[in-house]
């Protein structure tokens, strides 16, 4: 096992992880519904992408159609 030749000090590993932090994400309004969404991404509330429903939401599905 790889063993560290000297101790980081406090100030080398603040340096490094100055770098670590998460940067909070960009929400853009939904043009179908003007929820917040994540831009690139389909819209969790009414499932639409660039103006067009490309996901059916579940209390649009008719579920009796496969009850035959
Ligand atoms: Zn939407």
């Amino acid at each position: 096992m790889a063993v560290p030749k000297s101790k980081i000090t406090r100030m080398k590993r603040g340096f490094r992880r100055s770098h670590d932090a998460l940067t909070a994400f960009n929400p853009n309004e939904c043009a179908n519904c003007g929820e917040l969404k994540r831009p690139h991404h389909v819209c969790s509330a009414c499932g639409h992408y660039d103006n067009k429903e490309v996901v059916a939401q579940a209390d649009e599905i008719d579920f009796e159609d496969d009850a035959a």
